[in-house]
């Protein structure tokens, strides 16, 4: 988000609505900012937000951006005014436009211009407030039809606290103008407190789902389990199934029915499906037993297609016995409380290369192979070092890669091979995920760091990508540390040019053919960055240019996504779009950053390609993923010490 961007934001106009006679108060207000005539710059996918209320959880929210392609968002609420978009430029940003209409009665939902409005949303999101004004102004008008239309154009909708209860296919409208107690629900489940609303939204995967919000901070698993019973009951359908989203989190559904869980606290999504009616429903209190929950942290996915939880937090079951919980079902919540009231430790997650390719056991002696990894680790130390004390992701990146261009044992900076006239041209390229800003340099001959210059192209000029003689120039011009270029040569890089001189690519000492560097790292407020920085390949010519400067193909980054830095053959890299294509495939396949790695490998190996890449997702997970039977790869995170490896059956701890 620019500096004018914001700027716009605050002097948002405020559109009043006039009715046809000029007089009558206006049935909703209206902001807007950004460029609403401009074209949505990327593709719209399917995706559901489903929030507990509270802060929000800045991943999910540029998940959603993302799906909405980063086009127009709009807000609909029913109460307040402009302070959620305003929180939306200040905090989240990356859209074309936002726009909020707050409804204040019924006919504002059948007005064009409101239709008209949500008809071009690339995403909708529901504010918080009061669900019964919700029910009450847009059930079965137009709007209703539209927002259900809107989903199924493959476009994504969210929702905060009162606008997620009511993306079920039932929700508790709170149609009487309360709040609905556990204790009273639990006393009472027929009583008129218990306002369930019918065929309002119908969004896909959420049939058979009643949603409920501040979940544990509110206590409300007592009256959601009576509305699921309630349900089960009158709608004769077991398959009734609560989710409750806690405060500060979301549950975001991909187009595959894949949920992922993001917070900012220790919160969780609870799952609770019964599949059967309860013991007994009465006026007097009520009865149910054995009621299986399954919580869903961060790194659990819940697939709504079958119900189940991959990797959750918890099950446990509870018992209602005679309207209250029972002293078992009180202690274990009381636990989860405990737990999901502390804060969440603050994470961070560093992931580098050092390059891939037949690197195997018997080519490195003890003390090579003891070299490499002290190496990885200093550089590991260097980025940790920053993160940990709550530096940008950038900076991390940065700094552990310049360890690297300092170390002789990698092809970058010095240590870097030749070209096939004798020279060293150096590429680099970083990419900063919060801001999608990149910078690269291709053939620079003086710079002693190019990572450090591919980030002043970045900062300081308006270009993303120079190279040769004008890179060099800028370089100077920015002050940054230039040496002689004898000062990268290295006796056995001149070595290997010297056997490819006499016998191209296959005299090449194998195990130092590559060493491409790479860096990706998630600081503590969630942003991703990457960058790569390398010498090519031994004997290149003509000004040749691989993948490691092109942003998209050795260098990609995107925050709520991904980060990617590969290494290898890099023209076949160059041709599948090899760092972009991890991220689209987790943004939108709702791939795993695995499997969206293993697959981009797998497509570079299907045009003769060979090499590796890393890659972290939007929460840090981190995937390593390659071709060939090696690569110097590390991690370092903030739960786990750092730890290296370089042989493809090596495990990496993290
Ligand atoms: N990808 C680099 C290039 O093609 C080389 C490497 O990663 O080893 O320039």
């Amino acid at each position: 988000m620019s500096n004018f961007q914001r700027l716009v934001a605050c002097v948002a106009l405020a559109f009043v609505g006039f009715a046809a006679d000029g007089k009558s108060a206006p049935p909703y207000a209206y902001y807007h900012a950004g460029n609403l005539t401009a074209p949505t710059p990327g593709k719209t996918a399917p995706g559901m937000m489903l929030m507990g209320g509270g802060e929000w959880a800045a991943p999910a929210f540029h998940w959603f951006v993302e799906q909405a392609g980063h086009g127009h968002i709009v807000f609909l609420r029913a109460s307040y005014a402009d302070d959620l978009q305003n929180g939306f430029l200040a905090e989240i940003g990356g859209a074309t436009s936002v726009e909020t209409i707050v409804f204040s009665d019924r006919s504002a939902a059948s007005d064009p211009k409101v239709l008209d409005i949500v008809r071009h949303a690339d995403g909708i999101f529901l504010g918080g407030g009061d669900q019964s004004r919700y029910v009450r102004f847009w059930k079965g008008t137009p709007l209703n039809e539209l927002l259900d239309a809107h989903v199924r154009a493959g476009k994504p909708i969210g929702g905060t606290s009162a606008g997620l209860a009511i993306l079920g296919a039932y929700s508790y409208g709170a149609m009487d103008g309360g709040s609905l107690k556990s204790t009273v629900a639990l006393k009472h489940p027929l009583g008129s407190a218990v306002t369930l609303v019918r065929d309002f939204l119908h969004l896909p995967y959420l049939a058979n789902v009643i949603t409920d919000t501040h979940f544990a901070a509110r206590e409300r698993q007592g009256r959601l389990i009576v509305m699921i019973a309630r349900l089960a009951h009158e709608e004769k359908n077991p398959a009734i199934t609560g989710i409750g989203v806690d405060e500060s989190s979301a549950l975001c559904i991909d187009a595959s029915g894949i949920g992922r869980f993001y917070t900012r606290v220790n919160g969780y999504a609870w799952l609770i499906r019964p599949m059967r009616e309860p013991d007994g429903l009465t006026r007097g209190p009520f009865n149910f037993r054995d009621i299986p929950v399954t919580l869903i942290g961060p790194d659990s996915a819940l697939d709504l297609k079958t119900f189940e939880v991959s990797r959750p937090v918890s099950r446990f079951s509870l018992n209602v016995v005679d309207g209250r919980f029972d002293e078992a079902a009180l202690a274990t919540l009381a636990g989860v409380q405990n737990l999901a009231t502390q804060p969440a430790p603050k994470h961070w997650a560093l992931a580098i290369h050092g390059g891939a390719g037949v690197i195997e056991r018997s080519d490195l002696t003890p003390a090579q192979d003891a070299a490499y990894r002290a190496a990885l680790d200093a550089a590991l130390e260097a980025g940790a070092t920053i993160l940990r004390n709550g530096g940008s992701g950038l900076d991390a990146v940065e700094a552990t890669l310049r360890v690297l261009e300092d170390d002789p044992l990698f092809n970058a900076g010095k240590g870097a091979v030749f070209t096939a006239d004798g020279r060293i041209e150096l590429d680099a390229s970083i990419m900063d995920g919060s801001t999608r800003k990149a910078g690269a340099v291709s053939g620079v001959t003086r710079t002693k760091n190019p990572i450090s210059l591919a980030r002043a192209v970045m900062e300081h000029s308006p270009h993303v990508m120079l190279a040769g003689s004008g890179a060099d120039q800028f370089s100077r011009e920015q002050n940054l540390e230039q040496v002689d270029p004898s000062y990268f040569r290295t006796e056995r890089r001149w070595k290997e040019l010297e056997a490819w001189r006499k016998d191209q690519a296959a005299a090449i000492d194998k195990t130092h053919r590559y060493g491409t560097i790479g860096a990706v790292a998630l600081d503590e407020s969630g942003h991703l960055a990457a960058g790569t920085s390398t010498g090519g390949t031994t004997g290149k010519r003509w000004g040749r240019v691989g993948d490691s400067p092109i942003i998209g193909a050795g260098t990609y980054a995107a925050d709520g996504i991904c980060a990617v830095s590969a290494t290898g053959t890099g023209e076949y890299f160059i041709r599948m779009s090899a760092a972009r294509q991890v991220c689209d495939r987790i943004a939108w396949k709702g791939e795993s950053v695995q499997s969206a790695s293993d697959a981009t490998i797998a497509s570079i190996g299907g045009i003769g390609g060979d090499g590796g890449l890393i890659a972290m997702d939007g929460a840090g997970h981190i995937a390593y993923a390659m071709n060939t039977v090696g690569m110097y790869r590390g991690v370092v995170t903030s739960d786990a010490a750092a730890s290296t490896a370089i042989y493809v059956d090596e495990k990496i701890l993290h």
